[in-house]
């Protein structure tokens, strides 16, 4: 922990500047996360040394980037604890990774009449795969409610998932409301009707440790970008024996076995998902996020930031007029804190705290139907990571007093 306060935030150049005059402080990491200076190298590094194609050179520069490239994917499995590394696919992203499951899973064990069940709390990502493939195989899509402080209602979802539902969709933690969802009991709830629960992992992975084994998910997506690494790699996992039952969600080179001129046949799980030429630096580089998470530890990470909603909360919780979306107990809240100041548009909000160097998120947060189910248009959304400190929090803080000032 003390490693953290006093080191962390040098590891992060971008960190180093001022914006308007003013010290930069970051509060979006639910958007994107800042980078180390190790996953910053790591990508020079990667195109100075050993830049070649995958899987398909024989020569030495294409067996470093081959060998690199599988040794992520070792690195990402024992991450999260997943029993094969073959069960780990690379993708561009936790959008991508759905999409995968929705279009390959989806579209070959779907029918008219079954049911899928999302959440009112989903990104878009996890919610529109679902709803256009309910919409081409005449599937019925529901929504899991919410309760009144923002947390998933779990005596509505023994309702929603039946015998009928084929698969259970849902965030282990919300890009919104702060709350992190109990997927083991509803993967419990999902395998007792013999459907399948698919996780977003997009806000979990990053900040707490994940162990899908533990989690009995059959399906596990997210995204690099969110936990130090680059843009444009993500992760899907997937229990080994659904993976293979699966048909490739993209045809070209890499996924192949053999191809005559009318059939062809697939390569082996997970390369027959990774059509064409991968993001290979993205995946190496990742590695190194995962390298430099580890070396703090998931637990001390998960810790500091509960320290830090457990300092933001109660100062927020204090301002006049100020509504924070989701739970106000701590303990019920990870680091992501959406609110509104009445009178003022989420949009102005965020343009104001600009002015004082602080970086915050104003908008749906790609979750319109949350929105609608809030009755607002849009929040103003503060995200904590390993590199923000209590003083970041009192700038928020200070911003939201100068802001409610300045429109008065
Ligand atoms: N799911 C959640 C909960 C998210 O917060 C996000 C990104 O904000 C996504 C999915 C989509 O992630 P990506 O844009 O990296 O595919």
């Amino acid at each position: 922990m003390d490693k953290i306060k006093q080191q962390i935030k040098d590891d992060f150049p971008i960190l180093n500047q001022q914006i308007h005059d003013e010290p930069l402080v970051y509060l979006d990491s639910a958007a994107t996360s800042q980078k180390p200076r190790a996953v910053i190298d790591g990508i020079t590094q990667y195109y100075q040394t050993i830049n070649a194609n995958t899987h398909r050179s024989v020569y030495t520069l294409g067996q470093q980037a081959t060998d690199q490239y599988e040794a992520a994917r070792v690195k990402v499995a024992k991450f999260i604890n997943a029993k094969l590394a073959e069960e780990i696919v690379f993708t561009k992203g936790t959008t991508d990774s759905l999409n995968l499951v929705a279009q390959s899973f989806g579209q070959s064990n779907i029918q008219a009449g079954d049911e899928i069940v999302i959440t009112y709390m989903e990104h878009h990502s996890n919610l529109i795969p679902w709803q256009q493939l309910a919409i081409q195989k005449q599937a019925v899509l529901k929504y899991i409610k919410l309760t009144e402080d923002g947390q998933l209602d779990m005596a509505d979802a023994e309702v929603k998932i039946t015998d009928k539902t084929k698969i259970v969709a849902v965030a282990h933690a919300s890009n919104v409301l702060g709350v992190t969802n109990d997927v083991k009991k509803l993967g419990q709830l999902a395998h007792e009707h013999n459907a399948v629960i698919v996780v977003d992992g997009a806000q979990s992975v990053p900040h707490f440790p994940v162990d899908v084994q533990d989690l009995d998910a059959d399906f596990y997506a997210f995204s690099g970008h969110k936990m130090l690494g680059p843009m444009g790699i993500g992760v899907l996992y997937g229990k080994e024996q659904l993976l293979r039952a699966m048909p490739p969600y993209q045809y070209g080179g890499e996924m192949i076995n053999f191809v005559e001129e009318y059939q062809s046949s697939w390569a082996d799980i997970p390369l027959k998902f990774e059509a064409g030429t991968q993001n290979v630096v993205g995946a190496i580089v990742l590695g190194q996020a995962i390298d430099y998470l580890q070396s703090i530890g998931m637990d001390e990470i998960a810790s500091y930031e509960h320290e830090l909603v457990a300092y933001a909360l109660p100062k927020l919780l204090a301002i006049d007029g100020l509504t924070i979306y989701g739970p106000k107990d701590p303990n019920l809240h990870n680091g992501v804190i959406s609110f509104n100041i009445a009178g003022l548009h989420p949009h102005d909000v965020a343009t104001a705290f600009d002015m004082d160097g602080v970086s915050v998120r104003a908008g749906h947060h790609c979750a319109q139907p949350l929105m609608k189910y809030l009755g607002v248009v849009a929040t103003v959304r503060a995200s904590f990571y390993l590199y923000n400190t209590k003083e970041d929090i009192d700038k928020l803080v200070q911003a939201i007093i100068d802001t409610k000032e300045f429109f008065k």
